[in-house]
This record gives structure tokens, C-alpha cells and sequence, in this order.
């Protein structure tokens, strides 16, 4: 792995080993009696005095102690390593709420699993609510979707408990299919700001089905993103471009302006080499500046929908001059890095650069824009 812009892992020092779990970490006394999560104090160095009570256990490392504001969220494992989950310093903040999925796409950044994960729903509700952040929280899986009820009372949960917080839902739609289940969700939709990133790889089902290795995927997550967006539950159209349909983006685009309502934003995503993706890099992944003039004409075909078009994940001396304007820094900090070379870049401060999984293989060269 190359060097990050945020580290989030971190090794520790205790007296004892530090049970496994969530923790809302702390630097301070905690002054809200509202925790959810219980609390570890993070300290420079060791504690010279008695732990007080409304800590369950505490840990010594000057690193952690400067990487966290107080109220962060960890998970500890090992009995040594903490991973912050939610951090106020992050450009990015996301759950995981099961590794569990009904599809097997074939870049998969997190393969499914098929044991039965309810509590990390249950933990990372406790965790939002503790982190009560006024912006964004994103939930992913696995497929969060596949809890069906229990993923509605998690939003009940969150509207209850941290009203400030807007969550953002990785899902394949397929579940909206489900009209009962859709209108319940449009229910919650009214009461928080809520908003779902459905993939839709082709206009094609056997296009679609072929690269989320699922038959019938296609069928229902299109008729899911019909009674989304015809509920007014907020869409974001997520499209990763592949060898096997670079060459349809604009006709995707079309599709998704004809055809669906509520489609607040699309988003052509670039490849993470992570999970799935590395096993089957070299039969989905196709050099950026081949399709160049497919993602123009999928910017102009979503200028034409009237829909707002941004690019993802793509450093921008890999996408044609006139896609910078639509180009975002989409990398979690915890998994950017730009090469050395990018220091003489003039773009940098608006590049997305690199995943730090891009290594070797997976690796497309920066070329400086002077
Ligand atoms: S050289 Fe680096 S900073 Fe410049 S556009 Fe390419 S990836 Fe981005």
C-alpha cells in the first residue's frame, strides 16, 4: 500500500488487551450523558491516576491521541489495533452494515460473505447516533437492503436519535422492486435526508446481469429505481465503466433520463482495485483514454437529461480537458495517495489522484499537467 492521506488504523498500548467492539473514543471528560457506545479514553501517555468510571477502559498512543477529535468511532480488535470509523477529520465517513449481497459484481471491493452479521447494523446505528454529525454518514455493505424491516427501524433509530445526520446508501435497488417495502421507505425518506447510490451498468440485462453475476439483477433494480424514484425517494445513478460497457455510457445515461424520475445525480465511477476487482482486472478494466469521447458523450447525453453528471475516482490527466469541470476528489483519505510525480502538477489541489490499492498492474501513470 502506498502512504495515505489519513491514516485510520492504529496500534496501541494497554495494560490489559482491550475488549473487541465500537467505542466512542474520547480525550476528555465526556460531558453528554447520552453516549450509545461506551467510551475509551485516549491518552499521550500513560495514566498516572485510577481510570474514572465513566470510562470503560483506556489506551496509550501519542499517534491516536493527535488523529482524533474527541467523540471519534472505533473499532478495537486484537486486543491492540483500533480502526477510526467515523472521524471528524475525514473527507469521507461510512458504515458497514453486512458483507452479506444477492449479487456477485465482478469488482467487487468487498466479496461477500454469507454468515449472518445483524449486529454490525445494530453497532453501527449506536455508532451514528453517537457520532451525531450534521453532514453526511454512508452505509454500505454487502447489501444493506437485504435487511429489509430491521433496515427501517434503523432509520427509525437515526431519526430519533441523531436527527442532524443525512445518510448516504449504497444499495443495488434491487429491494425496491418490493412496492410495499418502497412506500415505507418513502415514509422515512420525508423525515430525514436520505439518499440511495443504485448501480446501473447497462441498458442491457444481460450487460447488467454479466457484470453483477446475478440473472434477473437488471429486471429488478430497474423496476426498483421506477418505484424509487416515482416515490420521490432520492437517486444517485452510479455507472463503473468496463470493457464490457464503456461503449453504452451515453446510452445508459439516456435510459436512466427516459425512463426513471428523481435521479438527482449520476455518477460515472472509476475502478477500485480492491476485492473482486483484482482477480478479474484484466477481463472488466479498459485504459481510461479509450473511452474518452464515451464519457463526453455521457456528459452531453446528461446535459441533454437535464440531470447533473459527476465523475468519480479518475485522476485527471486520464480524462479528456473538457470532463475536469464534472471531475470530484471522490477517494476516502484513508485509501488516497498521489505518487511523487504529482508534486509538480498545477491540478493536484483539484485531482482526485489514486486509490493506494493502485499498485503495478493496476497503475496508470501520472503524467504532470503543466
Ligand atoms: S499528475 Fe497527479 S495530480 Fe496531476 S492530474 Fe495526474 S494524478 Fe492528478
Amino acid at each position: 500500500m502506498s502512504e495515505v492521506l489519513r491514516n485510520d488504523i492504529f496500534r496501541f498500548s494497554s495494560e490489559l488487551p482491550v475488549q473487541q467492539g465500537f467505542y466512542r473514543l474520547c480525550k476528555f471528560k465526556p460531558e453528554n450523558p447520552q453516549f450509545y457506545l461506551p467510551n475509551l479514553l485516549v491518552t499521550e501517555t500513560q495514566l498516572d491516576s485510577p481510570l474514572p468510571a465513566y470510562f470503560v477502559d483506556s489506551v496509550t498512543s501519542k499517534v491516536l491521541f493527535d488523529s482524533i477529535d474527541d467523540g471519534d468511532i472505533g473499532i478495537v480488535n486484537n486486543g491492540n489495533m483500533l480502526r477510526v470509523i467515523l472521524s471528524r477529520r475525514a473527507n469521507h465517513n461510512t458504515v458497514l452494515v453486512t458483507e452479506r449481497c444477492n449479487n456477485g459484481c465482478l469488482f467487487c471491493s468487498q466479496p461477500p460473505k454469507t454468515g449472518n452479521d445483524d449486529w454490525l447494523l445494530n453497532q453501527s446505528a449506536l455508532a451514528i447516533a453517537s457520532f451525531s454529525l450534521n453532514g453526511v454518514v454512508g452505509v454500505s455493505g454487502g447489501e444493506p437492503l437485504l435487511y429489509g424491516d430491521d433496515f427501517l427501524h434503523f432509520l427509525d433509530f437515526l431519526i430519533e436519535n441523531s436527527p442532524e445526520t443525512a445518510l448516504h446508501v449504497l444499495t443495488n435497488g434491487r429491494k425496491f422492486a418490493d412496492v410495499r417495502f418502497t412506500l415505507r421507505m418513502k415514509e422515512r425518506s420525508e423525515k430525514m435526508r436520505i439518499t440511495f447510490g443504485i448501480p446501473l451498468y447497462s441498458s442491457r440485462p444481460s450487460v447488467h446481469d454479466y457484470l453483477v453475476g446475478s440473472e434477473g439483477a437488471f429486471d429488478e433494480t430497474v423496476r426498483g429505481l421506477i418505484n424509487a424514484g416515482n416515490s420521490g425517494i432520492n437517486i444517485e445513478l452510479r455507472i463503473i465503466p468496463t470493457r464490457a460497457n464503456y461503449n453504452e455510457l451515453d446510452s445508459i445515461v439516456e435510459f436512466a433520463g427516459r425512463v426513471f424520475s428523481n435521479i438527482n445525480q449520476i455518477s460515472l465511477m472509476g475502478l477500485e482495485s480492491t476485492g473482486w476487482a483484482r482477480k478479474n482486472w484484466s477481463s472488466i478494466f479498459i485504459e481510461h483514454d479509450i473511452y474518452s469521447d464515451n464519457i463526453l458523450s455521457a456528459v452531453d447525453s446528461a446535459y441533454r437529461s437535464g440531470i447533473p453528471l459527476t465523475i468519480f475516482n479518475y485522476p485527471l490527466c486520464h480524462l479528456p480537458e473538457r470532463a475536469w469541470q464534472f471531475s470530484t476528489q471522490s477517494i476516502s483519505d484513508w485509501k488516497n495517495y498521489y505518487p511523487q510525480e504529482c508534486d509538480t502538477c498545477t491540478r493536484k489541489s483539484s485531482c482526485a489522484g489514486y486509490f493506494s490499492s493502485s499498485k503495478g498492474r493496476f497503475h496508470q501513470p501520472p503524467r504532470p499537467i503543466i
